[in-house]
């Protein structure tokens, strides 16, 4: 019997509205210090619960217990300082001239894991495969002012590539099924991501000892990305950041192809490799239909096996209600079954 098409959604889900303001990224938390540790607790719960009910495949922890899908690393980093930030120009200047940013104050160290706990949370409420998510060492290096003056950008992401190379090995060695990297940065940096960038990726997944993943999207569903998104008119970058990618040995990539004019054919640069096809956009409230989520499927089957395809969110869906993430992920569950019904193909167990 053919294998199936599976599910699973890029990272992060919505914070409950109790834990930390809705629809903002990096949402300081509304829970007292003294109950924070149980409150993130009962949110892994509820976002793996969602995920389970909508019937994923591979799921996460929703990212619950960090305020930023980058920070959540660095807060742990000594020599990071995330409280007092910087600003500087980030992401190209693609969206707005300055970011807030944490600053590298001194020899960033990582001194035991980080995300393991959030790891055994998740996997303590299903015996489904887990997948956790680090950012990517160029999309770190973006999102960071060095203070110190002693790093190029390529020495700084090689750096974090080590750091983050110790972590995903303490999450494969602690049960993760996959360990995924989030590098929106390769879609906007092509140059420096042919030069360096994707050797530094390669760092951080080398001997691994998991499956790995690297995503690269164009950005989360915020008003000054949408902006960015309906503008612009190139959508040629991922042919050159999956050519990049496909000449490594990461396993799975995570692509956005729902809320931009990029052509599903693209997949085409991925055999061999896992494809996590993004059908579904993070920004906007508007529940995708199965039936769409299966024809982004069929048309993806032309150049990727059924057993190395799934239907995935376009980027996180942290800026999304509850109800429209519980929605959407309910269609990619429901789309990858009509596919594979007409495939004739069984879902694997658990
Ligand atoms: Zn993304």
């Amino acid at each position: 019997m053919t294998a199936a098409v599976r599910s699973t959604i890029v990272g992060s889900l919505p914070k409950p509205g109790w834990l930390a303001v809705p629809g903002i990224l990096q949402a300081p938390w509304k829970v007292a210090a003294e109950n924070l540790d149980e409150a993130l607790t009962d949110a892994t719960r509820l976002s793996v619960e969602s995920q389970l009910a909508a019937g994923l495949d591979v799921v996460t922890d929703g990212e619950q217990r960090r305020r930023h899908y980058v920070w959540g690393f660095l807060d742990g980093i000594a020599a990071v300082d995330t409280g007092r930030l910087a600003m500087k120009p980030t992401r190209g200047q693609r969206f707005r001239q300055e970011a807030p940013v944490a600053r590298l104050v001194g020899e960033p160290e990582w001194s035991g894991p980080l995300l393991v706990g959030a790891l055994n949370a998740a996997r303590a409420l299903t015996d489904r495969p887990v997948k956790v998510t680090l950012p990517g060492p160029m999309t770190l290096v973006d999102s960071l002012l060095d203070e110190t003056g002693r790093h190029s950008t390529a020495g700084l992401a090689m750096v974090f590539a080590e750091l983050l190379n110790r972590e995903a090995r303490a999450l494969a060695a602690a049960g993760a099924a996959v360990v995924q990297f989030d590098e929106p940065c390769f879609n906007i940096y092509l140059d420096e991501a042919r030069e360096w960038g994707v050797a530094a990726l390669q760092r951080a997944a080398a001997g691994v000892g998991t499956t790995t993943g690297v995503h690269i999207c164009y950005g989360y569903g915020g008003a000054e990305v949408a902006d960015w998104k309906a503008a612009n008119r190139d959508w040629s970058h991922y042919q050159q950041s999956l050519a990049l990618v496909a000449g490594t040995d990461i396993d799975q990539v995570s692509i956005e192809t729902a809320a931009v004019g990029v052509d599903i054919g693209v997949v085409e640069l991925l055999r061999g490799k896992d494809v996590l096809l993004g059908l579904v956009d993070v920004g906007s409230e508007r529940i995708e239909t199965a039936d769409e989520i299966a024809a982004g499927l069929r048309r993806a089957l032309d150049h990727v096996t059924p057993d190395r395809l799934f239907a995935c969110t376009d980027c996180g869906l942290v800026l999304r209600s509850r109800v429209a993430a519980a929605g959407k992920m309910r269609a990619l569950a429901e789309g990858a079954a009509i596919v594979n019904r007409e495939l004739g193909a069984s879902r694997p167990p658990g």
